[in-house]
């Protein structure tokens, strides 16, 4: 069970955009990087390439971070928080919020 999913708001922790909190797009689970709307946003001088149809020139997109630079937003404490693991009554495992006990998922 990961840390951090697709769809979930985060909050960076560090680096150029600490204190950015936006969702995560991507999750790379080979790389443990993600990639978070709004944050580390690149300009890559795209060449166009023969026989592909694809964006070209100066274009810009968010890069993969590292996901132990992020950390999930609980909705209830509204702060970056981390995260535990609990098995609810049914089996299912679902991560909480280390501060509140709050369920994540
Ligand atoms: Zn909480």
């Amino acid at each position: 069970m990961n840390r951090v999913r697709k769809g979930d708001l985060v909050e960076v922790i560090s680096g150029n955009d600490r204190g950015v909190r936006g969702q995560i797009q991507r999750v790379l689970p080979t790389k443990q990087r993600v990639v978070v709307q709004g944050v580390r946003i690149v300009k890559k001088h795209q060449r166009r390439t023969p026989g592909v149809r694809t964006q070209t020139g100066i274009i810009e997109f968010e890069a993969p971070i590292h996901a132990s630079n992020v950390m999930p937003v609980c909705p209830a404490c509204d702060k970056a928080v981390r995260v535990g693991y609990a098995v609810q009554a049914n089996g299912t495992k679902v991560r909480v919020c280390r501060a509140c006990e709050g369920i994540l998922d």
